[in-house]
């Protein structure tokens, strides 16, 4: 086999190598609907089947890749399957999966201007993309890709306290909903804030931020010598896709002179349609936005996004300057995007969106997002015409919550919330649908997430219908 020492394979051994790679991931985007999206194993049978020491030999590149084909490749969820459901799916693209095995086979920097012009140009101008869609300042506005939205959220908020605070942000306090996602509140414990400096709102009945309660937090956090310096709002909350009222929350934050960073890492994909837009009515006045690229646009793992109103607040925060980077500095209007953000060394996540945007087009995006948020008033309109179905959450940015609770009968809470968590139990043991619960207002729901743009009613209905089937035998 080629020169190891040097970890090479020869020629020809590559081009064998990479072509059955390809025809296994074509394989699998032919076929994954056909398969089952659960996959479950315990740590004893992951470790009976992989666990061995380092091996100080090679082995035939076949059999690894073999190896890993059968055993390693099977023992995931398929979280592009039209029936994977729950929490948030990932719904992907070819175009997309190609672009990053270009990037990654030709392992580019994406660091610094100087290293990389077309890498940067690229996340420049799909930024620039972004901000047009969010309506966000074309010239001043900036942003940058994350691996996700957890580092979006983090990126965001050490701008904000930077922006804010300064040095000293021992008083500085942050509000934001009891529907928030767990990633900011991870993102202030990293940042080193203390407990008693965030204030979680509660939310109304529709699990929107209660305004009048956060307006009273704020007046007693300013009575009590505080320093408010930031609000979260949620556009798209994972829960229930419900938005926070953005433009009251941007009309607080003027006032009292807060940043404002929305996280809309699960439903700001939702601009590309009609509905969603009008939904999003707001978002375009943050300081900061996330999204989540890998989630609603479609594209492969991991690719966030935080965009500013300001690029400056970025580079303000962001910017060292060590001698052994002097070299590459650059001028202005050539982006290092390692000053924008906590990675000095960067995949190159902008060309997969560049790719899938150039090939498929925005009219696809716009359709597919589209088509999300119909599918879900449709599931809506199903589950309310049956008897045996109640919404709880109605259909919001795709997400919609309900269970199984047939009229006519009387059934306690508690012995609904046993059913609706054991249907979800049996659907997942089957293997037929990956759909589990939340709890939202005391009650075990089953919710389903439906951004896939490859999931039809007739996965639904077929999906709903086993789920009845198993509560046949529960109740
Ligand atoms: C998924 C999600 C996040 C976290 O994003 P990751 O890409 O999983 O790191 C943050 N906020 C919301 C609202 C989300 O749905």
């Amino acid at each position: 086999m080629g020169q190891s020492h040097k970890l090479q394979l020869s020629k020809d051994e590559m081009k064998a190598y990479g072509y059955q790679v390809i025809d296994t991931i074509v394989e699998h985007f032919n076929t994954e609907h056909i398969k089952k999206p659960v996959a479950f194993a315990s740590r004893e049978e992951m470790d009976s089947m992989f666990k061995v020491e380092a091996p100080e030999e090679a082995s035939d590149y076949n059999e690894v890749l073999d190896f890993v084909v059968e055993k390693v490749l099977p023992n995931s969820n398929i979280v592009s399957h039209p029936k994977s459901y729950s929490f948030v799916p990932g719904p992907s693209n070819y175009v997309s999966v190609m672009a990053d095995t270009l990037a990654t086979g030709f392992n580019i920097f994406s660091g610094g201007w100087a290293a990389s012009p077309a890498a940067a140009e690229l996340e420049i101008v799909t930024m620039q993309w972004l901000l047009k869609l969010f309506k966000f300042p074309a010239k001043k506005g900036g942003g940058l890709f994350t691996s996700g939205g957890s580092m979006a959220n983090l990126t965001a908020l050490v701008t904000a306290r930077r922006q804010r605070c300064g040095d000293d942000f021992s008083k500085a306090i942050i509000y934001m909903s009891d529907q928030a996602h767990s990633s900011n509140i991870k993102a202030i414990r990293v940042l080193g804030f203390k407990k008693e400096q965030v204030r979680i709102i509660p939310t109304d009945i529709e699990f929107k931020m209660a305004i009048n309660k956060l307006k009273n937090a704020i007046a007693k956090d300013r009575l009590k010598g505080l320093q408010p310096f930031c609000i979260l709002a949620s556009a798209g909350t994972t829960n229930t896709g419900t938005v926070d009222p953005l433009n009251e929350i941007a009309k607080i934050c003027k006032t009292e002179k807060l940043w404002f960073h929305i996280d809309g890492a699960y439903g700001g994909a939702a601009i590309l349609s009609k509905k969603g837009s009008q939904l999003l009515k707001g978002i375009e006045k943050a300081d900061s936005l996330t999204i989540d690229p890998h989630k609603w646009l479609y594209q492969p793992y991991e690719m966030g996004c935080l965009m500013v109103r300001n690029h400056k607040w970025l580079s303000e925060t962001f910017t060292e300057k060590p001698e052994y980077l002097r070299d590459i500095e650059g001028n202005t209007s050539e982006i290092n995007f390692y000053d924008h953000g906590i990675q000095l060394t960067r995949r190159f996540r902008a060309l997969k969106f560049y790719m899938s945007m150039k090939t498929f087009g925005l009219n696809a995006f716009k359709k597919a997002v589209t088509y999300n948020i119909d599918l879900a008033e449709k599931a809506e309109a199903f589950l309310r015409k049956s008897s045996k179905w109640e919404v709880i959450s109605p259909a919001t940015l795709a997400v919609i919550n309900f269970r199984y609770h047939p009229i006519g009968k009387s059934i306690s809470e508690k012995e609904l919330d046993r059913i609706n968590q054991e249907i979800s139990k049996r659907i997942v043991a089957s293997r037929e649908a990956l759909l589990v619960t939340t709890v939202l207002q005391n009650q075990v729901v089953l919710r389903m997430c439906l951004i896939n743009p490859r999931t039809t009613l007739a996965d639904i209905k077929e999906t709903l219908s086993l789920c009845e089937n198993f509560a046949k035998d529960i109740i």
